[in-house]
């Protein structure tokens, strides 16, 4: 599929995985409803949700969201306080030091605004390219994929990719790729590898794109 990518029908099996993941009301889409797609947040929240589960990140999420709601308010915002707030996400010590000098560096080198490119937004303290990735596309809506263990996953049951790592699958997704298909394809295999083809036991049998995917590796 790799070298012969129909782009038709991967256009159709996307459309059908995002219909699924939807309905079955994923925390991708979940997160889209409570928090809408304010950068400052989205960046956040993905600064907050790694190695943690989506619960405690979204609850981590609400709790900061309803005491500051700009970079300005978290660059000022007392260490310690941060913590209580984010109490319950992986390393929370960490990630409470991390946010406030990011939230630092955006109001100093970017004018409080978080920025839409690659290049600047890499520069942010704690912002690897999953995450700069995810704000571009999923809140700018630009043409970059971020590859999880979802979307490394799906890509290589599907038979899209042959990789081992997902930084593997990051270079070859950004070349076969379609632009036009890329805005949405982080969202929808996440939504997807949350809902349904899940990492031990996917639920291959109530899949709606079983007819098209090989399966590899199940
Ligand atoms: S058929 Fe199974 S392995 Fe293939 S996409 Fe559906 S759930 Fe995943």
């Amino acid at each position: 599929m790799k070298r012969n990518l129909n782009v038709r029908k991967l256009e159709k099996i996307l459309k059908l995985m995002r219909k699924e993941a939807y309905r079955r009301d994923a925390p991708v889409f979940r997160k889209e409803r409570i928090f809408g797609k304010d950068p400052f947040k989205i960046l956040v929240l993905g600064i907050l949700s790694t190695r943690t589960k989506d619960e405690k990140t979204f609850e981590a999420g609400l709790k900061l969201f309803s005491k500051i709601s700009s970079p300005q308010e978290l660059a000022r915002m007392k260490t310690r306080e941060i913590e209580k707030l984010i109490y319950g996400v992986g390393f929370y010590k960490n990630k409470a030091r991390i946010l406030k000098l990011a939230a630092k560096q955006i109001v100093k080198e970017f004018g409080g605004k978080v920025p839409e490119n690659l290049e600047d937004l890499l520069k942010i303290k704690g912002v690897g390219k999953k995450v700069a990735k995810v704000v571009l596309a999923q809140v700018f809506g630009k043409p970059y994929i971020a590859v999880d263990v979802h979307v490394h996953r799906i890509s290589n049951r599907l038979g899209l990719v042959s990789t081992k790592s997902p930084e593997e699958t990051d270079k070859i997704l950004e070349k076969i790729i379609p632009d036009k298909l890329k805005v949405e394809f982080n969202r929808t295999l996440v939504g997807f590898g949350q809902t349904v083809c899940k990492p031990l036991k996917p639920l291959c049998d109530e899949c709606p794109i079983k007819k098209f995917c090989p399966k590899i590796g199940v």
